[in-house]
Order: structure tokens, then sequence, then C-alpha cells
């Protein structure tokens, strides 16, 4: 299914994102006050705002899933449809 491979590209885009949000944010990091710390912050908040995005994107191309529970299994700690391979 096309839109699968869409919403794990999505999934791959956000997960990067917040990584990324989080290592800038680590307090080991101190930016200081300077042109880097502006530049971190800049970062912060376009990622921050791109990753609404992603997860409106999401909900799109991915709609919650609404398989009968039956349909449901758990792979390594996380429930998941195998109808739809949503993870739930
Ligand atoms: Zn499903």
């Amino acid at each position: 299914m096309t839109s699968k491979k869409a919403v794990q590209i999505v999934d791959m885009f956000i997960e990067n994102r917040t990584k990324h949000i989080a290592d800038l944010q680590r307090p080991e990091n101190d930016w200081g006050y300077g042109i880097a710390a502006e530049m971190v912050k800049h970062d912060i908040e376009r990622m921050t705002s791109e990753i609404g995005w992603f997860k409106l994107l999401r909900k799109e191309i991915a709609p919650p899933c609404k398989h009968p529970k039956k349909m449901h299994d758990i792979c390594g700690g996380q429930k998941y449809c195998m109808n739809c391979n949503m993870d739930l």
C-alpha cells in the first residue's frame, strides 16, 4: 500500500526532527546568548512548526485505525493492527 510508505516517511521526518530538537536542547549544549543561540532558537522554532504540519499531514494520509479488535496484535510490546499495520 503506497500510503503506508508515505506514513513511514512522515514518521521518519517527525522522528528525525524531534531527535534533532532534543539534541539541540541537551543541557550540556550551552549556546550562550550570541548568534549561535539565536540560530538554535530559530531552528527549534522552525522544526517545531514543521513537526506540527507533518502531524497534520499524517492525520490526512493515515486516519485512525477502525479495524476490529481481533485484527490487533502486539509486536515487541507495541500494539498494532495486522490489517493496516498502524501502531495503536
Ligand atoms: Zn487497522
